[in-house]
């Protein structure tokens, strides 16, 4: 069975060695005699198949004892509503925009009170992360509630460098498409959450970790927050108010292991940089191909570059296709391609896509 390279933004390539270890564990998990697809999630065996997961998750990320992690559902998405359901007591936040994503949680807050913006890179097609000083300024007058960033944005191909200066404003990030890519300082934000089908596992999971004491009183909009929503109760209930996503908080346990058993994060920003670096330094060099991202802005889970002419670039998707690479193809808002490296992704298959690349220019008349 040949696997192609794939270098989709997500759902993307999980580890083979868990899907393996997953797929020989399907009928019987641990001798229970059933898949963890058939099993209560109220059993002792699926108990500590979450507490195995957050365990391991607290270990990676370094997690502080008065954070809460929750693995919900609906998506990040759904926590566009829930951020501001849940966290805007006085009704007002400070939202930065870098990206689609960014700019729909904002639009999400906006129906629930004042969400300012705070910096903006719209107007060039959100190819960089804005200044992040007045938003700093601005942030730390002390009259919002949080502060909200998109910290990658897997559309654009844009991730921050250093986070917002924020004060004692607390900082909300979507890390969504940079989680467990890189070591995160968990005791820098207030709330991060990430959906999981990027790097932590498959669609159907969305890991929210949470400052206890932003909680602790229950929404702030608790007349119309849904109860499900309810990060408070979440966390009391321990992720399982309602069934929970059994079997992709299994995978997520396993994918969190395996980033553990691989050297954890300072070594996967290694090799992510590596990569990164690899297909940035083509591209600089290329006549061919050119990045869509401004240089100081770019992201290393995200690699977007384009040719001059849309159908170059058709042919060049075509051109990879052929030869086992999979997903280049770049988000309508942006066009050209779009290389999502995550951690599975490994080196040897950005090797691949870099040789079709330099194949392709090769081959290239104008
Ligand atoms: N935020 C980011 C950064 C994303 O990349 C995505 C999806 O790709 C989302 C949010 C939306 O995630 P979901 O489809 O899980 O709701």
């Amino acid at each position: 069975m040949a696997r192609v390279h794939n270098f989709s933004a997500g759902p993307a390539a999980l580890p083979e060695c868990v899907l393996r270890e997953a797929q020989t564990e399907l009928l019987d998990y641990a001798g229970s005699g059933m898949s963890v697809l058939e099993m209560s999630h109220r059993s002792a065996t699926f108990q500590s198949i979450i507490d195995d997961a957050e365990a391991s998750l607290r270990r990676l990320l370094g997690i502080p004892g008065n954070y809460r992690v929750l693995f919900l559902q609906g998506g990040a998405t759904l926590q566009f509503a829930g951020i501001p359901l849940n966290l805007m007591r006085t009704g007002r936040a400070g939202y930065l925009l870098t990206g689609n994503f960014a700019k729909l949680a904002w639009k999400e807050a906006c129906r629930y009170g004042e969400a300012e913006v705070l910096a903006t890179s719209e107007d060039t097609n959100f190819d960089r992360i804005p200044n992040l000083e007045a938003a700093g300024e601005r942030a730390s007058r002390n009259d919002l509630d949080y502060v909200y960033i998109c910290q990658n944005n897997t559309i654009f191909g844009t991730m921050f460098s250093e986070l917002p200066p924020t004060g004692a404003t607390p900082l909300v990030a979507d890390v969504s498409s940079c989680f467990l890519s890189l070591p995160l300082e968990v005791e820098r934000y207030g709330l991060i959450y990430a959906g999981a089908q990027k790097n932590a596992g498959p669609a159907g999971v969305t890991v929210v970790i949470v400052r206890e004491d932003l909680i602790e009183n229950g929404p702030a909009r608790a007349d119309i927050c849904p109860t499900y929503l309810g990060y408070q109760l979440q966390a009391a209930k321990g992720s399982m108010y309602n069934t929970p996503n059994t079997f992709g908080i299994y995978l997520c346990g396993k994918v969190f292991r395996w980033v553990e058993q691989t050297g954890g994060l300072t070594a996967m920003e290694a090799r992510n940089r590596a990569k990164a670096e690899l297909l940035y330094d083509l591209i600089d060099h290329s006549e061919l191909f050119h990045g869509t991202a401004q240089p100081t802005s770019r992201s290393i889970a995200n690699v977007t570059f384009r040719t001059d002419d849309a159908n170059t670039d058709a042919a060049f998707i075509a051109f990879a296709r052929e030869r086992g690479i999979e997903g280049v193809k770049g988000h309508r808002l942006v066009g050209g391609m779009r290389a999502s490296i995550y951690n599975a992704v490994s080196m040897e298959s950005v090797e691949a896509l870099a040789t079709c690349m330099r194949n392709f220019e090769a081959s290239w008349s104008p």
